[in-house]
């Protein structure tokens, strides 16, 4: 089959054949059909400090993709050929407390596909049966492509109550534009989206913020009296991972007020803790998606109308990855997608 290979330590991905995949006895093979780009496979291809502490290549990159079961494994009887499914990236222990207690997210031993193991940039991927989810009839393939960001975008946007509150995001990539449509959806009142990014901020806009502002060229207060809120932001969604953008949302909350922080940062960020002492904030550090609560959400929320395909910008075939990396590199993109049939 054909992969996208970091092929040894050093810049750039080779497009390779490779053996195809073998199941074992609780996997599923998975004929891959449509691919989503994140930051992750960004930091491998450029091979930047994160990439050189974490990847031992030969590594098949890439876990956001949607496919179709083609063969499981002999104790594996929920899924069947032919099935639409997308892979949970994040591979858990299954045996260490949080896991047998069913809080799987929590898992500390957690393997990420695509990092700690071979990943979905390929014609075929193996999971085993447990990081398998099985669309609902009706799904919107690109949709189904980016279901592992789309639930990154759900477990921050929900992680604090939303409906009648006032809402902060800050960073409108891929994941920020998902949460923006996310909290509206959730019955927010305000959504104020804080971007650099001039091109992202025109989708932050269609994908149903009240305003957005260039972070360079408007502060949160003059939005908050320009607005009419007296007390602050309710919830903030960090989705940045940027020192200004964390203690521009702590300045601006309401007292009691929740930062759900998804963005990782890539230093230290000092913080003024007496301004989260005072207004007895709650700082909740968001990672993955909740298995498989956060799936059920971003299903029923699609079957609702909720409409996040906004956020894809970019198309192309796995043959043009380089453009592809490019597109979602550029920063002038939302959701980049990988076609791996065409
Ligand atoms: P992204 O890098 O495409 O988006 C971040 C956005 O923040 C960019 O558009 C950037 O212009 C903007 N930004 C930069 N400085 C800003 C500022 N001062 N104020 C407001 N916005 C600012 O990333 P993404 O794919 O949308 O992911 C969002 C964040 O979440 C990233 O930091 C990513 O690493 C992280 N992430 C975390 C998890 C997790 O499980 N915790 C999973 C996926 C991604
Ligand atoms: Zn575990």
């Amino acid at each position: 089959m054909l992969a996208l290979v970091k092929t040894a330590p050093g810049p750039g991905l080779q497009l390779q054949t490779v053996p195809e995949p073998e199941i074992g006895i609780n996997d599923v093979l998975i004929r891959v059909h449509k691919t989503g780009i994140c930051g992750t496979d960004l930091h491998i291809e450029s091979w930047d400090p994160w990439a050189q502490r974490t990847i031992a290549p030969p590594l098949i990159v890439g876990h956001e993709f949607v496919g179709e079961v083609v063969e499981v494994g002999s104790n594996v009887v929920d899924f069947h050929a032919g099935n639409l499914v997308s892979g949970e990236g994040h591979v858990v222990c299954g045996r260490c407390r949080h896991c047998l207690a069913g809080r799987r997210h929590l898992c500390a031993h957690t393997i990420g596909l695509g990092v700690g193991r071979a990943g979905s940039f390929a014609e075929y991927v193996v999971l085993p049966m447990a990081n398998v989810w099985h669309h609902w009839p009706g799904i919107d393939e690109d949709v189904a492509a980016i279901f592992d960001p789309f639930g990154n975008a759900v477990h921050t946007a929900l992680a604090f109550p939303v409906l009648g509150e006032d809402v902060l995001v800050s960073g409108a990539g891929p994941i920020g534009l998902m949460a923006t449509a996310v909290v509206r959806h959730a019955g927010a009142r305000f959504v104020v989206v804080s971007e650099p990014n001039a091109f992202r901020r025109e989708l932050a806009a269609r994908m149903g913020a009240t305003v957005v502002i260039d972070p360079r060229q408007r502060d949160l207060h003059a939005v908050q009296r320009e607005l009419g809120m007296v007390e602050g932001f309710d919830v903030a969604l960090e989705m940045s991972g940027n020192a200004a953008a964390l203690r521009a949302a702590i300045a601006n909350m309401a007292h009691g007020g929740g930062i759900a922080i998804l963005g990782i940062p890539t230093a230290e960020i000092a913080l003024d803790i007496n301004e989260i002492v005072f207004k007895m904030l709650t700082l909740r550090g968001i990672y993955g998606r909740e298995m498989y609560e956060t799936w059920y959400k971003m299903t029923v929320m699609l079957q609702s109308g909720l409409d996040i395909r906004p956020a894809i910008t970019h198309r192309f075939s796995f043959r043009d990855h380089e453009a592809a990396f490019a597109a979602a590199r550029s920063g002038d993109s939302g959701k980049v997608i990988m076609d791996w049939t065409a």
